[in-house]
């Protein structure tokens, strides 16, 4: 059986369309900061299970996870309503193409997230070992609408020498309302943060978001001299991989 039940303990909403729940950790489930696991429910003997980036550490004991609500989604609109106490299935096997390992060493390291894609790189600015990696952290994360800024208050107080957090919000008000991946291609996110502009032989890119953004990413990336990380070996920016969801 690949999957273990384990108990939520404390659940978390941000804005009626993400909330963030933790789980107990199965003893022998291992992780790398940035990978993701099936989680699930069960409903009528049947699971139904979905992909979701691990935002706790791989050394914490307990499991954290960050999800979106979509009113119609098969898990989504169940997996709203737990409360601590409640089940979630997860399965004994993380993988991913966002950790540390699948780019090479380098100056800058730039983690650009919409929405819930945020998930995979709170481990890693979570972790001290990230920042004895690279000179400098930048996390940019573009939302909807500003209480989609998950984890807003404990980025900004990360924020130091080593670790620059750029929230940007499009459908509201905000200081800046340019998406995660105009601001980098633009070169206007290196400006601001008075950066070296992000180069392929210095700087490293790790991408999570929706497809637009990742597909807009990948290819601007590509046509500027950048080479992503794949099977045949580790280059200077990975995108999570294209995965096929078993839908129960
Ligand atoms: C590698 C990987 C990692 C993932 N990590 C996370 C994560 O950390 N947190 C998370 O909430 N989801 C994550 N997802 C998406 C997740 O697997 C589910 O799709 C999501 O939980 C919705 O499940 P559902 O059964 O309610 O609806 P589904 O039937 O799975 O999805 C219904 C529709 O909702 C939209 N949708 C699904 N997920 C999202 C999302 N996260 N943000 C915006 N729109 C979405 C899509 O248009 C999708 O077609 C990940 C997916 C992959 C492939």
């Amino acid at each position: 059986m690949p999957y273990s039940e384990q108990t939520v303990t404390t659940v978390r909403p941000w804005s009626d369309r993400t909330f963030s729940l933790t789980l107990t950790r199965p003893s022998d489930f291992k992780f790398a900061n940035g990978e993701f696991v099936t989680i699930g429910l069960k409903r009528e003997g049947k699971l139904i299970a979905r992909a979701y980036s691990i935002v706790s550490m791989a050394d914490d004991d307990h499991l954290e996870f960050l999800s979106i609500h979509v009113p119609d989604g098969p898990l989504t609109s169940e997996l709203v309503h737990v409360k601590p106490g409640d089940s979630v299935w997860v399965n004994s096997k993380a993988t991913g193409s966002l950790t540390l390992n699948h780019v090479l060493p380098g100056r800058n390291l730039y983690l650009l997230a919409t929405g819930t894609g945020l998930a995979p790189f709170m481990s890693m600015v979570r972790d001290p070992a990230t920042y004895q990696a690279y000179e400098k952290v930048i996390l940019v994360h573009t939302v909807r609408n500003i209480a989609e800024l998950a984890y807003r208050e404990e980025l900004e107080n990360r924020v130091s020498d080593v670790f620059r957090y750029v929230p940007t919000v499009t459908r509201e008000p905000f200081e800046c309302s340019a998406r995660c991946s105009d601001l980098f291609i633009s070169g206007e996110l290196c400006r601001q943060l008075d950066l070296p502009q992000a180069e392929p032989e210095h700087d490293r890119v790790l991408i999570c978001g929706n497809p637009d953004m990742n597909k807009q990413m990948t290819n601007a990336l590509r046509e500027t001299g950048w080479t992503m990380t794949n099977h045949s070996g580790v280059a200077n920016f990975s995108v999570e991989a294209a995965f096929v969801i078993h839908h129960n």
